[in-house]
């Protein structure tokens, strides 16, 4: 969380991925009941797309998409009425961290067993991180495909030297979803919730999925710094102490009381103090 990680160049394009997710929802939403929807209507949807781009979106995974868009086609007012508004309250979290709240993000059930329309949204929304940005597939925009690799290449190599979540050096750079995705299926495409980061922070065994929100707490994210809007650059000193079996002991503090609890929770899972020996000690 030290390093604040810069947009990339690519940003807008991406976002471009996020406003398709969110007009093919809103318009399923929007649907009254019977209303029929196959590849035509997809095409009127995204009517800036190519139409062979869209068949192959229709036809991956099996057909389970168009599964998907079916299910939530024929969703009751009730659920269609709450998919739009988780819709418009995840696609807000930005306020979260740069306002002190103003937004609370409620947990959703998406597995429930009640309704399929929630899993069906939820699987849908995340299909268009994978495989659909992965560099075998990509996004036809305009005269250009966008592919995980364009949009890392749009953040300079120089920028993203370090991962943000441990402060080791990049080697190999995965994207970290910092609200996970499969909690937070809205924001699985968006620039500012995708981390460049290092695969043991991208994996379980550190950040992982743990979801960094409070939920309960009115600010639900006070307690947690963001790799863009709230990095902890210059909130943090570190400690290093010699225990008493002649070793170095190093450990993050905050520098103002108010940041306790933020640099608690930056922490990575399961990593105790960094503990050195230097030749003079030995
Ligand atoms: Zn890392």
């Amino acid at each position: 969380m030290l390093h604040p990680v810069p947009d990339s160049t690519k940003r807008r394009r991406l976002l471009r991925v996020v406003a398709l997710q969110r007009r093919l929802i809103l318009r399923l939403c929007g649907l009254t009941a019977g209303a029929a929807v196959d590849r035509s209507w997809l095409e009127g949807v995204w009517h800036e797309l190519p139409p062979e781009w869209i068949e192959r979106f229709w036809s991956l995974d099996k057909g389970k998409r168009a599964e998907w868009i079916k299910t939530l086609a024929a969703a009751s007012p009730l659920d269609k009425q709450r998919l739009a508004d988780i819709c418009r309250e995840e696609l807000r979290f930005k306020v979260l961290w740069q306002s002190g709240g103003g937004v609370t993000m409620h947990k959703v059930d998406w597995a429930q067993k009640t309704s399929k329309t929630f899993s069906a949204a939820n699987s849908l929304l995340k299909s268009f991180y994978a495989p659909l940005l992965y560099d075998g597939e990509g996004y036809r925009l305009g005269s250009e495909t966008l592919a995980k690799s364009h949009y890392l290449a749009g953040i300079t190599p120089a920028a993203r030297k370090v991962c943000p979540y441990c402060d080791n050096f990049l080697q190999k750079t995965e994207l970290d979803h910092f609200l996970p995705k499969d909690e937070f299926p809205f924001l699985s495409c968006h620039p500012d919730n995708l981390i460049p980061s290092c695969p043991d922070s991208n994996s379980g065994s550190h950040k992982g999925i743990g979801v960094p929100l409070d939920w309960d707490a009115a600010d639900q994210a006070a307690n947690w710094f963001h790799p863009r809007w709230r990095s902890a650059a210059g909130c943090v000193c570190v400690e290093i102490q010699v225990t008493p079996d002649r070793q170095l002991s190093a450990r993050l503090l905050p520098r103002a009381t108010a940041d306790t609890e933020r640099v608690t929770n930056s922490r990575p899972r399961g990593v105790t103090p960094c503990r050195l020996t230097p030749p003079a000690l030995r």
